[in-house]
């Protein structure tokens, strides 16, 4: 059987370049080869980026009017080509295809924010700051910045960057995930149909090969990154030593704190939808249930009756409420925290080993949603990131105990409390050393006009991604000083610039 290949896509066309090394894209609900992905070094990398150097002073010099009807025409053709791209990533991360929609709309929030561009760039003007002296800021964009994205999003985490910075005008270099590649290029022909000039997105596909190239590349000016820590933290270290602007996002271990007057339906129904959601292969995800004040015995069984009924199978069956996780290799991971789990003195409350899988081939990247009961700080299904279907259950005694315990994990991504009590609630935003927070609300992913960020390892830089914070990292600003001559000049003065 014949399977499709996923080439670069370099100054407006899919790259030709010779010899190019290929790695595997896997169907996750097969388990088998349905694909196969360009994987680049230094040498597509130099070509993506010359391309986009080259394609940068006139996207710099475009007016913001034209600019804005390129980020409409892209809107409206993403909107779209929303089922068809769900489909694209569905295929090969395995998230159903409604998740995978809803994926698609969030990174659309971002394009819509970035409609606004024009308003979002307009610089300060103070008249008459010296006698006939005006000064201004005004907001220029850096020239060619990369983004380095993970499997998880494959379509809204790189929606993240490109958007806000291609209205500020720059130009990009998209890397991302190996593993499904197909929206990236699917997202760089829409841009064309769209209008944009060749060159200004450009797709390098690869793995550390390609980042490295990028980190260490001179032109690229800056860097967004978002992964795992281990790798945020090296391409943050790296990128800077090179000179660059870098934002890079990493891992999460999310918490969801359930207080004894919590609704506990409701808190059953958000520990689920956060936990399973997309096999828990998500930044946001609830990783660790801390039930408070003798409440974990009901709560748990609230859990387990709704574990009980969740629908496991390929992406593309719409009865499917969680597919398959994205590799063998990572399928076995998350499994193995069940074992050590339970040899480090946890209880197995359901074994998502054996959770019947509906219509799914045997040789899918399968596992069921589990979940770990009577976990404790320092078992290594607590102190790891599984990203994976694993629930966690830790009891706690009390707020202080709990609050204690999020703020202790070295992971501040997000957060969230069940509780009917607001002085609780508020005392919890006001603690908590997470950067996004919920408040009866598992994922509480920031809309686009805020910025998605966390604290501590969950972050590495000083900006977090889209909202105003996205314009500040994709722009820097120049202020300005300005008289134009007047007779009233006053002369040669040595003394250092003063208002008067
Ligand atoms: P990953 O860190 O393995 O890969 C991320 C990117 O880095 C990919 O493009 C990959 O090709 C590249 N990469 C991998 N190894 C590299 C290396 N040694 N050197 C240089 N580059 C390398 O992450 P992943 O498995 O694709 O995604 C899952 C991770 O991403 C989880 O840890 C998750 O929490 C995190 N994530 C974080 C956020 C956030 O906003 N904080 C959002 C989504 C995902």
């Amino acid at each position: 059987m014949s399977v499709k290949h996923v080439p670069h896509w370099i100054g407006g066309k899919p790259w030709q370049g010779p010899a190019e090394r290929r790695g595997d894209i896997h169907n996750p609900a097969t388990g088998r080869v349905s694909g196969t992905v360009g994987l680049g070094g230094p040498e597509e990398v130099a070509a993506a980026v010359a391309a986009a150097k080259a394609a940068f002073p006139a996207w710099r010099d475009t007016s913001l009017a034209r600019r804005t009807e390129v980020m409409f025409a892209f809107r409206e053709l993403v909107r779209a080509h929303r089922d068809e791209l769900a489909r694209l990533i569905s295929a090969e991360h395995g998230k159903v295809v409604s998740d995978a929609l809803g994926e698609v709309s969030r990174g659309l929030e971002v394009v819509e924010f970035a409609c606004g561009i024009p308003h979002l760039l307009k610089g300060g003007y103070s008249e008459n700051v010296s006698t006939r002296v005006d000064a201004y800021s005004i907001l220029q964009p850096l020239g060619v910045v990369a983004g380095i994205t993970p499997f998880n999003f494959p379509a809204m985490v790189p929606m993240w960057m490109f958007p806000i910075a291609i209205a500020c005008g720059n130009t990009f270099v998209l890397k991302p995930s190996e593993k499904d590649p197909s929206a990236a290029v699917r997202l760089a022909e829409l841009w064309a149909e769209a209008g944009l000039p060749d060159g200004v997105f450009n797709v390098v596909h690869g793995a550390k090969e390609a980042v490295d190239a990028l980190l260490t590349h001179e032109d690229v000016k800056a860097v967004s990154f978002v992964g795992s820590t281990p790798i945020a933290r090296y391409v943050y270290s790296t990128a800077a030593a090179h000179g660059k602007r870098v934002q890079a996002l990493g891992g999460a271990k999310n918490h969801m704190v359930v207080l004894p007057d919590a609704d506990l339906d409701l808190a059953a129904d958000a520990a689920v939808s956060a936990g399973f959601g997309s096999a828990g292969e998500r930044c946001m995800a609830i990783s660790a249930v801390v039930a408070v004040g003798g409440i974990a015995d009901d709560l748990l069984a609230g859990i387990k009756q709704r574990v009980a009924r969740l629908r496991v199978g390929p992406g593309d069956d719409t009865r499917s409420e969680m597919g398959p996780l994205v590799t063998r290799e990572h399928r076995d991971r998350v499994a193995s925290y069940l074992e050590s789990g339970v040899r480090e003195g946890a209880t197995l409350a359901v074994d998502g080993r054996v959770h019947p899988v509906l219509g799914g081939e045997p040789d899918g990247f399968w596992l069921g949603p589990s979940v770990l009961d009577h976990v404790t700080p320092e078992m290594s299904c607590y102190r790891d990131e599984i990203f994976g279907p694993v629930l966690s259950v830790l009891r706690v005694d009390t707020y202080e105990e709990a609050i204690r315990l999020v703020n202790a994990n070295p992971y501040g991504n997000g957060t969230a409390i069940f509780t009917n009590d607001g002085g609780a609630a508020r005392r919890f935003q006001n603690e908590v050393e997470v950067g996004m927070v919920g408040i009866n609300v598992p994922i509480p992913v920031p809309m686009a006009y805020y910025s998605f960020g966390g604290w501590k390892n969950s972050l590495f830089g000083d900006s977090h991604a889209h909202g105003t914070e996205g314009v500040h990292f994709y722009t820097r600003t120049k202020a300005v000083t300005a008289r134009w001559l007047d007779p009233s000049h006053g002369g040669v003065n040595l003394g250092f610039p003063t208002n008067g």
